[in-house]
């Protein structure tokens, strides 16, 4: 059988995306890795109606009520290869056999690059986190330590300032200028230039020089990229974002790849359930639209540049 459209990636975005689809009665594949981003967490905030929700609970509500449709076909598999073209994309998995389709959603997700500072990817999403409006209200304005990462970092602190009590920790990873000392300052941030030797307990930070300090939560700048290179591989055109690297789409979610969509944190920024569900949901219904008129991949092609 050829589905009308594989999703590659079954969290948020691709299942909000796979909803449209199968319910204009479209047959959909989705093939999910299970590895969503925020699986380290045991609450996600900010999603309108699901706030303070095991995000993992939110994702399996989801799925159930995807899985009532009879035209959804879901894998619990991981996407190795794609190859083809559009109207007839072939989907290798590592599990088994091939699925066809005549579109192809990337919904793929990002994997955070976390700054190598002992104790911390322990504690990544329990009391080390990157998103303020995720994770920061819980921490009752207490102190908050940011851990140097980028020059994002900077822009962190001053943020966190409306959290908590903020000190930014340098940790040789940044440089922070006379303008940005001033800034920083002005906002009532502490700044601490000694290298950091650990974190320890919940989120305490040692420092080179043995002082330990205290924190109620600590926020890191991570540095994001596609999960996986099937994206390059099918030579859709990857972007710098001021978070990492993202693939390249237009407004209607197309990569430059004739009948390739992508949709939530992989194609756009900044990050969230929410919007990777409002990502997921547009990219469903330009899908769809491209089953209903496939002329309008060809404009696509043009404003890409892919074709003459
Ligand atoms: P993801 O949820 O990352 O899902 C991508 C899916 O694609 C995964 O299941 C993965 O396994 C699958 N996949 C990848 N490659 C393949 C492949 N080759 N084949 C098959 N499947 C594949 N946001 C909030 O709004 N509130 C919060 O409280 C919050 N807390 C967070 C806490 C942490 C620690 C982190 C890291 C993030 C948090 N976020 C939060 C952000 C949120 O997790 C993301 O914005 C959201 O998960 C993006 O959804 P997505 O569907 O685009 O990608
Ligand atoms: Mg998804």
């Amino acid at each position: 059988m050829r589905y009308d459209v594989i999703v590659i990636g079954g969290s948020y975005a691709g299942m909000a995306a796979g909803l449209q689809l199968i319910r204009a009665r479209r047959s959909v594949l989705i093939i999910d890795a299970g590895e969503r981003r925020n699986r380290y967490a045991s609450h996600s905030h900010g999603f309108l109606g699901q706030d303070g929700v095991d995000p993992a609970e939110i994702a399996t509500n989801a799925r159930r009520q995807l899985e009532t449709y009879p035209t959804l076909s879901w894998l619990n598999d991981r996407v190795e290869a794609v190859s083809g073209e559009v109207d007839d994309f072939t989907v290798m998995t590592a599990g088994g056999p091939s699925h066809r389709s005549r579109r192809i959603l990337l919904a793929v997700g990002v994997v955070d690059h976390l700054p190598s500072v002992t104790g911390l990817a322990e504690r990544w999403g329990t009391s080390v986190f990157h998103c303020p409006y995720c994770h920061g209200y819980e921490l009752g304005q207490g102190r908050v330590g940011i851990i140097g990462a980028s020059p994002l970092s900077i822009h962190q602190a001053e943020l966190l300032t409306d959290w908590g009590e903020v000190t930014l920790l340098v940790n040789g990873a940044l440089a922070v200028s006379p303008d940005a000392r001033s800034a920083l300052e002005g906002r009532g941030v502490t700044i601490e230039e000694a290298r950091i030797d650990r974190i320890d307990a919940h989120a305490d930070v040692v420092m080179a020089d043995g002082r330990r300090l205290h924190f109620a939560g600590l926020f890191t700048a991570t540095r994001t990229a596609p999960a996986g290179a099937l994206a390059e591989a099918m030579g859709c055109a990857l972007e710098e974002t001021p978070m990492g690297v993202q693939i390249r789409t237009d407004a209607e979610s197309k990569t430059g790849v004739p009948g390739v969509f992508a949709c939530g944190d992989v194609a756009r920024v900044p990050h969230s359930v929410s919007l990777a569900v409002a990502s997921g949901a547009w990219a469903g219904a330009q899908l769809h639209r491209s089953l209903v008129w496939p002329e309008s991949l060809r404009r696509a092609e043009r404003r890409h540049g892919a074709t003459p």
